[in-house]
């Protein structure tokens, strides 16, 4: 049976699983194939099963606190081993949007060590004093203080020489428990607050350049690809501005109620109660999958 429904234009209901493999699958992380530490219920054997059957998978994350190395890590220690090069997060794009767009600024990140790091190693000048910064990076920085923000207030402000970006709009991370962190939303309401200035740009999901971030290296139309991801804001945004389906577990930020106020084009093409839906249902008798278990191979 093959879907051959237009992308993200069909209403989704719990039930609306997908019927078909496509030809690469993009997960988002945080509230997608983890949570906190513990990978969410599926998502090895999803994994395994796509990587079994030779279909690409790629890992996307709006979250600049860690650098690809460090989630390949990550993903390793969880029981999914992944090359790094099959991973693209915040700190990869903002690097590569500030060495095409403004490779001679004099930049200051409110970031946390895997962003800077990523910048000195691109040869993109860093700079506390506000009289020699151009842009402000605003970022998910859990070591954000008022000292930082004086900095950004002083270079846009007092100097009127700096223009600011942002590396995610999120609002906070998901953690276990349907507890969260601050995310890079407040970092960005913070300078604009004080400066009366407006970002200038959000790099992360939903903006569509993350989206050559995932797939560039792939030869696969985003009609046939899917974005897999908890966050209505950003991932199931970026796959309807993209051309690609989506696909919104219901175990991170997003609701089904949430999902079912949106017009129909920014609606998930599919929302799913676990992750390994995607699997379609003839596969799963075929394979002995079953709700209860989600053995480890
Ligand atoms: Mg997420």
């Amino acid at each position: 049976m093959s879907d051959t429904r237009p992308p993200n234009t069909a209403p989704s209901t719990a039930h609306d699983w997908p019927t078909e493999l496509y030809d690469a699958y993009v997960f988002d992380m945080d509230g997608t194939i983890y949570l906190g530490d513990e990978l969410l219920p599926g998502a090895k054997r999803l994994i395994t099963e796509l990587r079994r059957r030779a279909i690409p998978v790629r890992f996307l994350s709006n979250n600049p606190t860690k650098d690809p190395d460090q989630y390949a890590d990550k993903l390793a220690r969880l029981g999914l081993p992944t090359p790094v090069g099959e991973i693209a997060n915040t700190v990869v794009t903002t690097v590569r949007w500030l060495t095409s767009h403004h490779p001679d600024a004099t930049v200051f990140a409110i970031a946390e060590d895997p962003l800077k790091r990523a910048l000195a190693r691109a040869g993109i000048a860093q700079s506390e004093d506000p009289e020699e910064i151009d842009i402000i990076i605003a970022s998910y920085d859990r070591a954000f203080d008022y000292r930082k923000l004086q900095i950004a207030f002083d270079a846009i402000w007092f100097h009127k020489r700096a223009f600011f970006i942002a590396t995610n709009p999120d609002r906070f991370c998901p953690f276990p428990g349907g507890r969260g962190q601050p995310d890079c939303a407040a970092v960005i309401a913070a300078i604009e607050a004080c400066t009366g200035t407006t970002c200038r740009t959000v790099i992360g999901k939903p903006n569509a350049s993350m989206l050559q971030a995932a797939i560039g290296d792939l030869d696969v139309r985003p009609e046939r690809c899917v974005m897999v991801g908890d966050r209505l804001s950003t991932d199931i945004q970026m796959a309807a501005r993209t051309g690609m389906r989506s696909a919104m577990p219901l175990t991170g930020e997003s609701t089904l109620a949430e999902a079912l106020a949106l017009d129909s084009a920014d609606r998930p093409t599919y929302v799913l109660d676990r992750i390994d839906r995607l699997i379609p249902a003839a596969a799963w008798e075929e394979l002995g999958w079953s709700e209860d278990a989600d053995p480890v191979p």
